[in-house]
């Protein structure tokens, strides 16, 4: 079955930057890189990739199993670390590339940073945050908003995590804690 396109939102960038569609598909190729890293030590594969003035600035892949901690999301650790690198926390020239829609509390930490832009690769039907089930970065009530374009890589974000449950599954390994299933992504 042809898989369903996310819809890509053409907001316009709040700086001068213009968006460019070859560069989205770079940086989120980066971020499946990181994914894969996730993937290869038995983390649920999400990557990210934090981006300033075209320049890598953090990187992150979910190691929530791993260091035993709830908020070891792959965004938590690119963003976190642009802040360093930056030495600042607000992140109002970056963009942030993850490869799958982050959740609320990685939402809450975009808007926390005033970060300009979120580019995500495959929808979370489950928990997405980003336009799914929730709209957090477009909420007018909050006193910032991210532009979001989902959809960017989207089979390939989406792949890597399907092949990572199918595999858990077949070796009769469940899903953990509810989040991500390969179920909870577009048919
Ligand atoms: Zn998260």
């Amino acid at each position: 079955m042809a898989e369903k396109k996310w819809h890509i939102r053409r907001n316009d960038f709040n700086g001068a930057e213009h968006i460019s569609r070859g560069r989205d598909r770079h940086f989120m190729a980066l971020a499946l890189e990181q994914a894969r890293m996730a993937y290869a030590v038995e983390e649920v594969p999400v990557g990210a990739v934090a981006v300033a003035a075209r320049r890598i600035v953090g990187t992150g892949w979910n190691r929530k199993e791993s260091t035993a901690d709830p908020t070891a999301h792959a965004e938590m650790f690119a963003l976190r670390e642009a802040a360093a690198k930056l030495g600042q926390w607000r992140l109002s020239d970056v963009t942030l590339y993850v490869t799958l829609e982050p959740c609320i509390m990685c939402a809450g930490a975009m808007i926390q940073s005033r970060l300009a832009r979120l580019v995500f690769g495959t929808p979370d039907r489950k928990g997405g945050a980003c336009g799914s089930e929730y709209h957090i970065l477009q909420d007018w009530r909050l006193n910032h908003r991210v532009n979001v374009t989902g959809g960017v890589l989207q089979n390939e974000a989406a792949g890597l995590l399907r092949e990572f449950f199918a595999t858990r599954r077949s070796r009769g390994i469940e899903p953990s804690g509810g989040l991500k299933d390969a179920a909870t992504l577009p048919k």
